[in-house]
């Protein structure tokens, strides 16, 4: 499966690498240090969103993004992944700037942290033949199709421009759980063939699976907080995807740390004991 299918219209090369984290090791010395669920009422994803003006490093001009009006929102319980929850909207499609002219793409919070090598390479791999989308008129939200496009154009920039592990691990974490926001809302409303279900399921799966290798590979080379988070937030999430993808040996050996820690809080040891139970319960199920 293609990473960054989709991404042709937009004129972008073929990106000629076989993982997304294979060049780490040669890049590590380089690397600079970088500056819903929906309910049917009558609420609209629109009310909490504002068009910001924003301004691309790379190309040096302005256009506009939308962002969440962080005041408005209620929070609802997270999912076991820490996937954040709102009533009435999917922040996590917002999560990305993505400039039209010149398509210098990443996640918000990265968007203006971009070194002047970087702007070089994103020049070169991305803004060069770079195609824009003809110009629809303003839009008022994001199609889930176009949050998934905007993931996927940060994640081949991210490559380019020779990110950081971390960056490209929470691209993918972030990218899968835009596509189970997706889901759950064809679910809720009865849409959706299960031949579409089944290759969004599918993609979901693979990010996954990509942010879990690219965060595990983070921890031994990147330094506390990693995406803004710290060690024992870090490996309780690690923990759980664990569980979810199977990996049990792992989930344990990261539980094990979180309970010997010095430094975690008992919010999270408790969290990890529950993990643990599900865990050993599990087990028991396998071999009975
Ligand atoms: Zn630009």
């Amino acid at each position: 499966m293609d990473l960054f299918e989709g991404l042709e219209k937009f004129g972008l090369k073929k990106l000629n690498t076989k993982s997304i984290f294979s060049d780490e090791e040669n890049n590590r010395k380089q690397s600079e240090p970088s500056a819903s669920s929906e309910e049917k009422t009558e609420h609209s994803e629109e009310e909490f969103l504002l068009a910001r003006t924003v301004h691309c490093p790379v190309c040096e001009k302005t256009f506009m993004n939308l962002s969440v009006k962080n005041g408005r929102l209620r929070r609802i319980e997270s999912d076991f992944d820490l996937r954040p929850r709102f009533q009435y909207i999917d922040t996590n499609k917002y999560d990305v700037t993505s400039c039209p002219k010149c398509g210098y793409t990443a996640l918000n919070r990265f968007f203006t942290h971009i070194t002047t090598g970087q702007i070089r390479l994103i020049r070169e791999g991305v803004c060069d033949g770079f195609v824009p989308e003809k110009t629809k008129e303003e839009q008022a939200v994001y199609s889930y199709e176009q949050a998934v496009e905007r993931y996927k154009l940060a994640l081949y920039n991210a490559v380019v421009k020779k990110g950081k592990t971390s960056e490209k691990a929470y691209i993918c974490l972030k990218l899968s759980w835009v596509y189970r926001g997706w889901l759950e809302g064809l679910a809720d409303e009865g849409l959706g063939d299960s031949e579409e279900l089944s290759s969004y399921r599918k993609e979901e799966r693979l990010y996954y699976e990509q942010a879990f290798d690219g965060f595990i590979k983070a921890i031994q080379a990147e330094v506390f907080p990693i995406c803004g988070m710290d060690e024992n937030t870090l490996y309780l999430l690690l923990a759980n995807m664990a569980v979810r993808l199977e990996k049990v040996d792992i989930a344990s050996k990261l539980i094990s740390y979180i309970l010997v820690s010095r430094t975690a809080s008992s919010k999270i040891k408790d969290k990890a004991r529950d993990l643990k139970e599900e865990i050993i319960q599990r087990i028991h199920r396998q071999n009975g």
